[in-house]
């Protein structure tokens, strides 16, 4: 088949890759231990359920604008500004089918081939993809674990170059947790306005932050607006993954520019997830800090379980709900001695045939040598999971 050269540039995401696979599995009846998928396994809280059954009942069920209903967007603004201190108008936002949507979309409109995209590294796999089919080229900019994975200022100067237009900070990080400090984050802030570069920052996990860490919008700093774009998103927050809301606040006139867009391409996001979504934004939050709370209860466990299993080393995540175990010692050349796989992929493989533990390899995160294990799963699960994780280590170990 004759393809586009734009669709050649990008690969399936390796994340639902793995999924899939797990997913076929499953379906035989196997059981895995399952730390692939990057979505809260809670369920959507009921009030916000509730709201969307009313919308049906109510027939809200036409084309609503394209840009999504006012109510929402005037209710993003007021959330975003009371949540995170911005200071934003409804002619600055639109509502989009997901936060990935949103990030596509600016992508779209802002650059085009012979752009530089910054892409701080561990990174989620949607962003280089992305930035290929706009014609643009991903610069990555390495992370440090010792640093926690997370960006600094001086390092996104040194990548800047006369044809760099865009930054994509994602704090929390998807895979490493890495959180940006709002001090460094203002640093970077103002080193994009001096090159004159965008900001965009991939808000999606926000409101899952351990201490101290606390929720930041880099759209909280004075004078913003002209270089910073912020990505916000239902899915993880309000466990919202399926309904596919998200939204993007800027300057009046990229919002107008992705209003087009959009009008020429999924026109406006479900009518009725919206108004689950204005729920989501003026209802009840009680559910967000019920969740965090389990999930720190999950990475304390996960943490500790996977430093416990020998050649194994793990940062702590500052936020999001995934860890992200440096593995290289059992891979090729390293320091084990008598590497169990070529790569991270490979070794998320035979985790995945061997031991039913079903996580990703960092490959497509940018990071050989890792591994990423989303902890959005059990207590129960997370043990049984460590337990599969230890007795493969270590039949390894004892056969070497
Ligand atoms: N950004 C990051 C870093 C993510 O991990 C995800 C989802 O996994 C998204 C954006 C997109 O989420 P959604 O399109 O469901 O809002």
């Amino acid at each position: 088949m004759q393809l586009t050269d734009r669709i050649k540039r990008i690969q399936i995401s390796p994340t639902a890759a793995v999924i899939a696979e797990a997913d076929r599995l499953k379906s035989q009846g196997v059981d895995i231990a399952d730390f692939g998928p990057g979505e809260p396994d809670f369920p959507t809280p009921d009030h916000i359920k509730k709201a969307a059954i009313r919308a049906i009942e109510a027939n809200k069920s036409k084309y609503t604008p394209t840009g999504g209903i006012m109510p929402l967007r005037e209710a993003i603004c007021a959330w975003h500004k009371r949540e995170l201190g911005s200071n934003y108008a409804a002619k600055e936002c639109i509502v989009s089918v997901g936060g990935k949507h949103g990030i596509f979309n600016v992508v779209s409109v802002l650059v085009q081939a012979g752009d530089e995209v910054i892409i701080p590294a561990p990174y989620w796999v949607s962003f280089p993809d992305i930035v290929k089919y706009a014609g643009a080229t991903p610069v990555y900019v390495q992370t440090r674990p010792e640093d926690g994975f997370s960006v600094k200022a001086a390092a996104i100067e040194k990548a800047i170059t006369p044809k760099t237009k865009l930054l994509i900070l994602n704090s929390p990080s998807n895979p490493s947790g890495g959180v940006v400090p709002p001090d460094e984050y203002e640093r970077i802030l103002a080193i994009c306005k001096k090159h004159n570069v965008w900001l965009m920052g991939d808000e999606c996990y926000s409101h899952f932050t351990y201490e101290p860490h606390k929720p930041f919008s880099i759209a909280s700093a004075a004078d913003s607006k002209n270089n910073v774009i912020v990505i916000g998103s239902m899915s993880k927050t309000f466990a919202m993954t399926g309904w596919r809301i998200g939204y993007v606040l800027g300057s009046a006139d990229l919002i107008q520019a992705l209003t087009k867009l959009q009008s020429q391409s999924t026109s406006n996001p479900t009518s009725i997830a919206q108004y689950a979504a204005l729920e989501a934004m003026t209802g009840s939050m009680d559910s967000v800090p019920q969740m965090l709370a389990e999930y720190a209860k999950r990475r304390r466990r996960i943490v500790d379980g996977l430093r416990a299993i020998p050649g194994v080393t793990c940062v702590e995540p500052g936020g999001a709900f995934y860890a992200f175990p440096n593995v290289s010692a059992h891979l090729a050349g390293g320091s084990s001695g008598h590497a169990i796989a070529k790569d991270s992929s490979e070794l998320a493989k035979l985790l995945l045939d061997r031991a039913r533990v079903a996580l990703v390899g960092g490959e497509g995160f940018g990071a050989p040598g890792y591994l990423r294990l989303s902890y959005a799963t059990s207590i129960e699960r997370i043990d049984e999971g460590l337990r599969r994780l230890e007795r493969f280590f270590s039949r390894v170990e004892a056969a070497a």
